[in-house]
């Protein structure tokens, strides 16, 4: 492995090793560009995977001080756990289900499509599904999606997907699959093919699913161009006399500080530290951060409106068996107002183990009694999906930072506020309702709603606009205010789409190296 000099000036320096940051330093690795990856949490391998829900949880997730506020379900039923990411060597590609879905056209076009929303800051991306669909193939590629760019065949259905499949068909849908996944439905390169192990949310202890922990960041290191330093967790983003981004102060596993010189730098620590990062680093020159001209760092979060539905049906099912998503139901992704609302959901199958079912489906000290037992003597014949729909930008959604109280860095804890907008409830309610009539088509006795869990999908708290007035960085992810200062992750999002947001993170980012590489080679940064 590579190991470069803290004073050393021509390095690109990465801010987060998981599905933004760990694709962006192999591209640049592969291109010959040198890069340190700084990396807040420690380094796992696959001999640290275990199929255990709580185990794994305590071991990867990030539980350092955090506050959830706002309107909703995070502030009642997790306070102190408003997110459900990973600290650690691979970032939350570690924790995530594989399924790997493109944003359609509208989804980009957000703004056009839906005009001015009361109460939103819906925006418009500065690119389309046009421009983005080479990269998409190219994430899809790199990724190992099962599907026409692969040519790998979707992976067989399980017992609680097959239910779901059924009471589609009678309810007249037709788009239900159980792809695209990041996840190996045959051997592909020098990786396994699934063997149908379950608790892929709790890391993939063959490597099947794609994550960067073995793919993208052993594969920067073995170029000789990329040094990781696991455990050095970013304080602060340096800038020179003439604004320019020139280095990164961060903390190592003993607390010391140390000063990493910089070229480029890429900062892709998920949604919720990023733009605390870029808030942390104001200066006399910045006094309200980085790169935030336009007031929009940590503003417009959006975390998809989520919730699950279990329904128990009349024979054993033994959901748990096979990947945790299973499937997913792509009727209702479509824009259509007279529905009440703007944007799509997707309804995908998620098997919970009893664990976490217990947790999740009266979540905080509600969990007790008649009810909650009764529905968990049901488990062994439950099917459920959990509900991803699109979650409209509000300016009021927002990170921002705490006046008085730090974590163990000595850094202001951020406060992750939410309410969620009337479209939200409007859409939930749409989609608890389809997926009960689905649920009861093929018999189901008891329909079971569940709140939504920490939020896994974190979005748009750095977003791209063609406008600098309106956005933080440009299509590219490169700040409008400071040219050698790169978003990488999920926070560029202008809109949250109704998909899971990695195989867009990670299209963005092969798009972003690309041009990085390019602006390096001209010189212009
Ligand atoms: C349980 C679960 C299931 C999911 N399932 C899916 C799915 O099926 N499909 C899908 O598309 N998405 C899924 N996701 C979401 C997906 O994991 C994320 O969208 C994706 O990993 C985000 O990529 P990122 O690069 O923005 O951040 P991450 O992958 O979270 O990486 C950020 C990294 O930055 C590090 N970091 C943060 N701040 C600092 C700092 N100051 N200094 C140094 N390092 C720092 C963190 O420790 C972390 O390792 C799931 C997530 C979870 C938790
Ligand atoms: S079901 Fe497949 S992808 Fe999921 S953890 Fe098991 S082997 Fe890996």
């Amino acid at each position: 492995m590579a190991e470069f000099d803290l004073n050393d000036e021509s390095v690109v320096v990465i801010i987060g090793s998981g599905a933004g940051g760990g694709t962006v330093a192999n591209e640049l690795a592969q291109k010959g560009i040198k890069s340190v990856i700084l990396e807040a949490g420690p380094r796992f391998d696959i001999g640290d995977i275990e199929n255990d829900e709580w185990t794994m949880f305590s071991k990867i997730s990030w539980l350092d001080k955090r506050y959830s506020a706002g309107g909703w379900h995070g502030s009642v039923n997790h306070p102190t756990l408003p997110t459900w990411i990973v600290k650690g060597f691979g970032g939350s590609t570690v924790h995530w289900a594989g399924v790997s879905l493109r944003f359609k056209e509208y989804e980009f076009k957000t703004r056009s499509n839906y005009g001015a929303v009361d109460g939103a800051n819906v925006e418009d991306w500065p690119v389309d599904l046009a421009e983005m669909t080479p990269w998409y193939e190219k994430a899809e590629l790199k990724m190992g999606v099962t599907g026409k760019t692969t040519g790998m065949p979707h992976l067989p259905w399980n017992n609680g997907f097959r239910v779901l499949a059924e009471g589609c068909r009678r309810t007249g849908r037709s788009d239900y699959r159980s792809g695209p996944m990041a996840i190996n439905s045959v051997e592909r390169d020098d990786r396994p093919s699934c063997q149908q192990i379950g608790f892929c949310m709790q890391g993939c202890a063959i490597g099947a699913k794609w994550s960067t922990m073995y793919t993208e960041l052993p594969r920067a290191e073995d170029t000789g161009n990329c040094e990781i330093r696991t455990d050095a967790m970013v304080l602060k983003i340096e800038h020179d006399d003439s604004g320019k981004a020139s280095g990164v102060l961060y903390a190592d596993k003993d607390g010391n500080q140390h000063l990493q010189k910089a070229r480029v730098v890429c900062v892709a620590g998920n949604s919720i530290e990023s733009p605390r990062l870029l808030l942390n680093s104001a200066s006399s020159m910045f006094p309200d951060g980085l790169a935030n001209s336009s007031g929009q760092v940590g503003k417009n979060y959006m975390n998809h409106t989520t919730g699950g539905v279990y329904a128990a049906l009349p024979e054993k099912v033994h959901m748990f068996r096979g990947t945790s998503v299973a499937g997913i139901v792509g009727d209702e992704v479509r824009n259509d107002p007279a529905r009440g609302f703007n944007g799509g959901y997707y309804l995908e199958f998620l098997s919970l183990g009893l664990p976490f079912m217990a947790a999740f489906m009266e979540p905080g000290n509600t969990g007790w009694g008649r009810s909650i037992a009764g529905a968990l003597e049901n488990y062994d014949k439950m099917s459920g999906v959990w509900v991803l729909g699109e979650d409209l930008a509000q300016e009021k959604n927002a990170i921002t930072l705490h006046d008085s109280e730090v974590d163990q860095y000595g850094l202001p804890v951020p406060i992750v506020a939410k309410t969620p907008h009337n479209n939200d409830y409007e859409m939930t309610a749409h989609a608890y309702e389809t997926t009960a009539q689905i649920y009861e088509s093929v018999g189901a006795t008891d329909v079971y709603e569940l709140p939504a869990y920490p939020a896994t999908h974190n979005m748009g708290t750095n977003r791209m606009h063609a406008d600098a007035d309106k956005g933080v960085v440009n299509g590219y992810g490169q700040a409008h205010d400071i040219d050698n200062l790169f978003v990488s992750d999920g926070s560029q999002f202008t809109s949250s789409g109704a998909c899971n947001p990695t195989l867009t993170i990670v299209a963005l980012a092969i798009r972003q190296a690309e041009y990085i590489a390019q602006e390096m080679n001209a010189q212009n940064i």
